[in-house]
């Protein structure tokens, strides 16, 4: 058994919809495993605007917007998010 574990929010999305670099997607799956309900909370859109995401305060959720904001691979892939 060497299944990669899946990442689900209540809406279904997991790490594979949101287009972040691999040091994005692991900033993400360490406030899955530390915040697991908060995590649940989120949406594909929140990726898109990440300055009005109401998950401001979040330690790991900071930690994800403030790589975010220093990098270009990021910042332009998840607003893409916007379209979806
Ligand atoms: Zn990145």
């Amino acid at each position: 058994m060497s299944e990669e574990p899946q990442i689900s929010t209540r809406s279904g999305w997991t790490t594979d919809d949101v287009p972040a670099c691999a040091v994005g997607t692991d900033l993400l799956s360490q406030f899955q495993a530390t915040r697991p309900n908060d995590y649940a909370f989120l949406e594909v859109q929140d990726f898109a605007d990440l300055s009005t995401s109401a998950f401001e305060g979040i330690l790991e959720w900071d930690a994800f917007t403030e790589h975010c904001a220093s990098c270009e691979d990021c910042k332009e892939q998840l607003s893409a998010c916007a379209e979806r």
